[in-house]
């Protein structure tokens, strides 16, 4: 068997450790005579397993007890809907920030619920910065501000939490979270789609402030409402057992790293060395404003776009896999979450530079 480098991202590289550990244990967990995936939900192993999930999750993100903390469904995307069905409230309108595909799309989910006001938006750089904040014309009525930190496929990182005043901040985290130390008692609502550094795709975890429960529209569907799914620990419904699980693994392998400010210092470093490299290379060039250059996702292009299927090959050969940037910016990309250890990010680097040496 050998593993490769899979810069995916999404589904990504998850820690090999917790795929060993998920082998292990998967005939038989703990004596069980059973794998977690055919445990009963309501079940005291499976209830230990959730629990401690979350309590880990707690303590690594530093999430206080006047936040619940739910393991929802339908990945992040279906949080687009849920957010404004469960925060407008009274409020008709809702606050959003432009930076990028992800933004985009939870706009448009957004503006079929509430009345949408983008109040800045870096589309004619063409998302390549964050817009500067002392320009946002933020409404002090809004029912909340939405923004992305970290956009994915763009490769811009937020270096700063916004200043929402009074109305309830809400992120989309999916790409970033547990990467680098946050404070979460800024936010009203922070969630994140699993499949980049937390777990399998499909579990969607979402961190709501408790006064923000309880105001879900009529028309909300039961599975998407906040207070419901609060209320029942996550298990309104069947949840999805087996990716709580391994979310609950790659947590424990988190604190074993030294948590969530270790994890920082390690992933600005991997980053640092590529957009060194990339800055320091004629061959490469990422056009992200430096400051806002994502620790997670590194676009990159080729001086030659006609070389870009042989990159792409030769990177494959070396067990360099899925650099190849998203259909809608093309050039490269290379995801770089907490599993990616930083021997990838080096072999990533000794391969980018022999291709420019042999073929730049
Ligand atoms: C991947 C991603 C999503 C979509 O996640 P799904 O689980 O596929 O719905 C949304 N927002 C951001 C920032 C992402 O990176």
């Amino acid at each position: 068997m050998s593993r490769a480098y899979n810069f995916c991202a999404g589904p990504a590289t998850l820690p090999e450790t917790v795929l060993t550990q998920a082998r292990e244990e998967m005939l038989d967990w703990r004596g069980s005579g059973m794998s977690v995936m055919e445990m009963s939900h309501r079940s005291d192993e499976f209830v230990e397993i959730a629990e401690t999930a979350e309590r880990d999750l707690r303590e690594l993100a530093g999430v206080s007890d006047d936040y619940a903390v739910l393991f929802m469904q339908g990945g992040a995307s279906s949080q687009f809907a849920a957010i404004p069905l469960n925060l407008l409230g009274e409020k008709g309108s809702a606050d959003y920030v432009n930076t990028g595909i992800w933004s985009k799309k939870a706009i448009a989910e957004a503006s079929r619920y509430a009345q949408v006001n983008v109040v800045a938006s870096s589309a004619e750089q063409n998302f390549t910065t964050v817009p500067d904040p002392a320009s946002w014309s933020i409404n002090p009525d809004a029912a909340y501000l939405h923004y992305t930190p970290n956009e994915t496929i763009g490769g811009v990182e937020f270096d700063f939490v916004p200043d929402s005043d009074k109305v309830p901040l809400v992120a989309d985290l999916s790409s970033t979270i547990l990467s680098r130390p946050l404070d979460v008692s800024r936010f009203g609502l922070i969630y994140a789609g699993a499949q980049k550094n937390i777990g399998p795709s499909g579990l969607v975890v979402v961190m709501v402030r408790k006064d923000l429960l309880g105001k879900a529209r009529a028309e909300t569907p039961t599975m998407m409402n906040y207070q419901v799914i609060a209320d029942n620990g996550s298990m309104y419904n069947t949840p999805a057992t087996y990716s709580w699980y391994l979310a609950g693994l790659v947590f424990k392998w988190l604190k074993e790293q030294g948590g969530v400010a270790a994890m920082g210092e390690i992933n600005q470093r991997k980053a640092s060395k590529l957009y060194d490299f990339i800055d320091g290379n004629d061959f490469y060039a990422n056009p992200v404003v430096p400051r806002f250059r994502s620790w997670m996702n590194v676009p990159f292009t080729l001086a030659d776009e006609a070389l870009n299927g042989a990159f792409l090959e030769g990177a494959e050969a070396r067990g360099l896999l899925n650099l190849k940037g998203h259909r809608s910016v093309g050039g490269m990309r290379a995801s770089i979450y907490n599993a990616m250890p930083e021997a990838g990010v080096d072999a990533l680097i000794d391969y980018m530079a022999t291709f420019a040496r042999e073929r730049g």
